[in-house]
C-alpha cells in the first residue's frame, strides 16, 4: 500500500521492539509511524486487568516509551474501547495503514475483526501478524482436520513441521511521526496501587521490561538451562527461566527464546542437551493453553469437561478461602506458596499445583475462585494459561490430571523442598508456636473429595 500518511503501530500484548512482525511491517513501508497503547476495559468480554497485572503494564508501557524515546519515537496512550479509539488515532493523525500482531482470546479477536473491517470500509490498510505464538491455534490440526485435546500429540505435531521462523532484526531507528498526537499520561491511568501500596515485594523481585527480559534469558541459558531438566520442580531453586510474565506481555517473544535455546543446546550433551528440550517443551505446553483457549474461548468459567458441571461443591466458607489466599492454612507447603505469591506476584510451577490441589480437592472450593485469585495476584496472569492449569488440577479440562490424583503437600514437601529451604523463605514463622495447627485433615478430606468425585463419575 503505497497511501503517503503515517502508519499506525498498535501495541497489545507484544511490549517490544525487537522480533516485532507489526512494527516490521510498518518499517518496511517507509513512513513516519505512530505507536500506541490503548488501556481497553470497555469492549464487551474483555476480562479486567487483575492487581499485580495492571502494576506490571505500568512498567512494561514506561520501558516500552523510554526504548522508543531513545529510537526518536513516543508512545501514544488511549484509554477507551478499542474500536472507538484506534478509529479516531487513525483519522486524527491521517494515517493510512494500521499494523497489530494477533491476539487469541474471543472477545479480543471479535474487537479485532470489527476494527479491521471498519478501518477497511475508510479504505485504511488493516494488516495482521503472528507474533505471540510460534503455532497460531488454527495452524495445528489432528489428521481428521480437528483439534487437539491432548498435549503430546499437539507437541508432536508442531515440532514436525518446520521450525518456528527465525526473530526479525531489532529496529535500529524509527521514524516517528511529527504531527501533534494528544495522548493519555500513564500516571492518570492509575495502574499502580497507592492505598495501600501494596508492591513493594514485586519492585524487589521484578524489573518489568524488554531488556530486563533479554537479561533474564541470557542468564537463564548460561547458569540455568543445563539443570533444567533435574532441578525444575525444586522451589528453592531458581533453576526455571521466570520469564512468563515477560511473555504474558511479549516482551519478549517465543521465537526469540525458541532460537536461543536451540543456539545454547549446541554446546551441551546428555542430561544438559535434554534440558533444553524439556525446557522448549515447556514453552509448549504456554501454545497448546492458547490451542485450548482458542477453541473453548469460556475456558475461565465453564468446566471442559461437562460431567463436572454436576460437581457437589459444598456452601464456601469465606474464612477457608481467606486461610488459603493468605498462606494461612497451617500446611506449610500451601502457605509458603500462597504467601510467595502475595509478596511477589508468582508462584513457583510445582506449587501453584499443589496449592491449587490443596484448595479444590482438601478445602473442597470451586476451581473457580482459586483461578481469580491467581488472575488477580500473578504479574503472569494469563489468559490461556491460568484458566488451563487451574482446570488441569482440577481434572475438568484438557489432557488434564485425573481427579483422584489429590497432591499430598507433606509428601510434596518431603520430596521437592526437603530440607524446608522454601517454605523458611516464605514463611518464617514455620516450626515455632506461632504457627498456626492445620485447618483441615488431609486424609480426611482428601476421602470427601474422592466421594464426592464418585457422584459425578461416568456423568456426561
Ligand atoms: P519455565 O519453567 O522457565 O518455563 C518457560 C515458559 O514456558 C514459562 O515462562 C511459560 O510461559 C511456559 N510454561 C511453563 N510451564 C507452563 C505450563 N504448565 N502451562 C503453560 N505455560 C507454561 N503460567 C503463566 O504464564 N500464567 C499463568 O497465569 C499461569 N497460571 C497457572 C496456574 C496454575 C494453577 C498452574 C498449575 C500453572 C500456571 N501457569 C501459568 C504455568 C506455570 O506455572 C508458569 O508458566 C511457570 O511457573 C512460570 O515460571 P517460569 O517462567 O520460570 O517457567
Amino acid at each position: 500500500m503505497s497511501g503517503d500518511g503515517p502508519s499506525l503501530v498498535w501495541f497489545r500484548d507484544d511490549l517490544r521492539l525487537a522480533d516485532n512482525p507489526a512494527l516490521t511491517a510498518a518499517l518496511e513501508r517507509g513512513r513516519p509511524i505512530v505507536a500506541v497503547y490503548v488501556l481497553d476495559e470497555e469492549s464487551p468480554g474483555i476480562r479486567p486487568l487483575g492487581g499485580a497485572a495492571r502494576w506490571w503494564l505500568h512498567g512494561s508501557l514506561t520501558s516500552l516509551a523510554d526504548s522508543l524515546e531513545r529510537l526518536g519515537g513516543r508512545l501514544t496512550l488511549r484509554r477507551g474501547p478499542a474500536e472507538d479509539a484506534i478509529r479516531e488515532l487513525a483519522a486524527s493523525v491521517g494515517a493510512d495503514a494500521v499494523f497489530w500482531n494477533r491476539r487469541y482470546g474471543q472477545a479480543e479477536r471479535e474487537v479485532d475483526t470489527r476494527i479491521k473491517s471498519s478501518l477497511t470500509a475508510g479504505g485504511i490498510l488493516a494488516r495482521s501478524f503472528a507474533g505471540s505464538l510460534l503455532f497460531e491455534p488454527w495452524t495445528i490440526q489432528t489428521g481428521q482436520g480437528g483439534t487437539y485435546s491432548v498435549f503430546t500429540p499437539f507437541w508432536r505435531a508442531c515440532t514436525a513441521g518446520p521450525p518456528p521462523r527465525a526473530p526479525f532484526a531489532t529496529p535500529e531507528s524509527f521514524p516517528g511521526f511529527s504531527g501533534p498526537i494528544a495522548s493519555d499520561q500513564l500516571e492518570r491511568w492509575e495502574l499502580l496501587p497507592t492505598r495501600p501500596d501494596w508492591a513493594a515485594g514485586l519492585r524487589e523481585t521484578w524489573q518489568p521490561g524488554e531488556e530486563s527480559a533479554h537479561r533474564r534469558l541470557t542468564t537463564f541459558l548460561h547458569e540455568s538451562l543445563a539443570r533444567y531438566g533435574t532441578e525444575r520442580d525444586e522451589p528453592a531453586q531458581t533453576v526455571t527461566s521466570r520469564l512468563s510474565p515477560h511473555l504474558r506481555w511479549g516482551e519478549i517473544s517465543p521465537f526469540q527464546i525458541w532460537h536461543a535455546t536451540e543456539q545454547a543446546r549446541i554446546g551441551l550433551t546428555g542430561t544438559a542437551q535434554a534440558s533444553a528440550t524439556r525446557f522448549l517443551t515447556e514453552v509448549g505446553w504456554r501454545e497448546f493453553s492458547y490451542h485450548v483457549l482458542f477453541n473453548s474461548p469460556r475456558i475461565a468459567t465453564v468446566n471442559l469437561r461437562p460431567e463436572f458441571d454436576a460437581f457437589p461443591w459444598p456452601k464456601l466458607d469465606e474464612r477457608v478461602l481467606e486461610a488459603w489466599q493468605h498462606g494461612r492454612t497451617g500446611i506449610a507447603l500451601v502457605d509458603a506458596g500462597m504467601r510467595e505469591l502475595w509478596r511477589t506476584g508468582s508462584m513457583h510451577n510445582r506449587v501453584r499445583m499443589v496449592t491449587a490441589s490443596f484448595l479444590i480437592k482438601n478445602l473442597l472450593i470451586d476451581w473457580r475462585l482459586g483461578e481469580q485469585w491467581f488472575w488477580d495476584t500473578l504479574v503472569d496472569a494469563d489468559a490461556a494459561s491460568n484458566p488451563f492449569g487451574w482446570q488441569w488440577v482440577a481434572g475438568s479440562g484438557a489432557d488434564a490430571a485425573p481427579y483422584f490424583r489429590v497432591f499430598n503437600p507433606e509428601l510434596q514437601a518431603k520430596k521437592f523442598d526437603p530440607h524446608a529451604v522454601y517454605i523458611r523463605q516464605n514463611v518464617p514463622e514455620y516450626g515455632t508456636d506461632a504457627y498456626p495447627a492445620p485447618i483441615v485433615d488431609l486424609g480426611e478430606t482428601r476421602r470427601a473429595a474422592l466421594a464426592a468425585y464418585e457422584q459425578i463419575k461416568g456423568m456426561k
